[in-house]
């Protein structure tokens, strides 16, 4: 079999591809981050709900993590990768990475960290306020909004679960159904709530000297709020993995690559981890994902490496 360059080529370099690359870097791995440069939360001021590090900035956070998987020989590159290619000579055990300069490189496993991408509601004046009053998580942006007026626009079956849990901050929560059908049963539920349901579809968000302060529906009316909860549709960036013949699946929250528990995919040799695997990863999922794949990919290839030696002695 001919020599990969590296052990592993981790495809995108935020918090689960650095995670696994501090894991594989600490067992003697050679190791390859090629990211894009384009984290998920990175226009957050504020990353929260993330073990010992509540309140630190993302772009922090990943400057930290650079550093750790620098010291154990980690080599970082800031590179776009375009295609994989599933080297037919050694199927599953070496990969071609194609780089937008046009540069190949090989790899015996591939890790894709590549995250998801965001599809906010198609209603003019969101995408500006993404991360800081337009919010998709509870958990990461909820307590900066609690006791505020809470707009939670309608855009999936995940409405009246979002609505509910923006119900435990703030007792002035409005779910305005917009794009999403919203039963008897659950007008109940919301309605135990405390959460008062406006039956209309939204026109834009409005903003005053670049503060969000609140929606005109489609009939003209103007409805104020603080904030505005939106179930963003989250599509796992999953362009390589289905270059490869991979297919994607998919749950009420977006697409996402299939794994088993140890980060492994359908493709023998492909490995996936954070918001490309797990839509649902905040920061440490994704980092834990990140790890587990780490450690689980060094032990793939001991184990490769054992049965290849006991192969040749037989
Ligand atoms: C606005 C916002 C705020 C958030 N706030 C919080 C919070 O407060 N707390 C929390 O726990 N979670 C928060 N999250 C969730 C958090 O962003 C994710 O859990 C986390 O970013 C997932 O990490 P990841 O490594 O899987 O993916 P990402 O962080 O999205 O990183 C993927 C990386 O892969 C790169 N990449 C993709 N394709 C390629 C390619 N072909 N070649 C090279 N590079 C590539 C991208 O450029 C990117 O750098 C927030 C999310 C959003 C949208």
């Amino acid at each position: 079999m001919k020599n990969a360059e590296y052990d592993v080529a981790i495809v995108g370099g935020s918090v689960a591809g650095l995670a696994a690359a501090t894991a594989l870097g600490r067992s003697l791995r050679r190791v390859v981050v090629l990211d894009a440069g384009q984290p998920r939360n990175a226009p957050s001021p504020a990353a929260h709900n993330v073990f010992a590090n509540d309140g630190a900035s993302p772009a922090e956070l990943l400057d930290r993590a650079r550093r750790d998987a620098e010291k154990y020989g980690v080599e970082l590159r800031s590179a776009d990768v375009r295609t994989l290619e599933n080297c037919t000579d050694a199927p599953g055990e070496f990969f071609g990475v194609h780089l937008g300069s046009g540069e190949r490189l090989t790899a015996r496993r591939v890790l894709l960290a590549t995250g998801l991408v965001d599809g906010l509601p198609a209603i003019d004046g969101l995408a500006e306020h993404c991360g800081t009053s337009v919010l998709h998580c509870p958990y990461c942006h909820g307590w900066e909004v609690r006791g505020q007026r809470i707009g939670v626009i309608g855009s999936s079956v995940m409405a009246t679960h979002q609505a509910l849990l923006f119900s435990q901050l703030s007792r002035h929560v409005t779910l305005i159904t917009h794009d999403a059908e919203v039963t008897a049963e659950q007008r109940g539920q919301l309605a135990a709530a405390g959460v008062e349901v406006v039956d209309a579809r939204i026109e834009r968000a409005v903003s005053t000297g670049g503060r969000l302060t609140g929606v005109v529906l489609e009939d003209g009316t103007g409805m104020p709020f603080d904030a505005l909860a939106v179930q963003s549709r989250m599509i796992a960036r999953s362009e390589l993995y289905t270059g490869l013949g991979g297919e994607v699946s998919e749950n009420p929250m977006g697409e996402f690559i299939e794994t088993d528990p140890r980060g492994a995919t359908a493709i023998a040799g492909v490995w996936a981890a954070g918001n490309s695997a797990d839509v649902g990863a905040s920061v440490p999922h994704a980092a834990a994902a990140g790890v587990t794949a780490g450690a689980q990919l060094n032990m793939d290839l001991i184990n490769a490496d054992v049965a290849a030696k006991l192969a040749v002695n037989a």
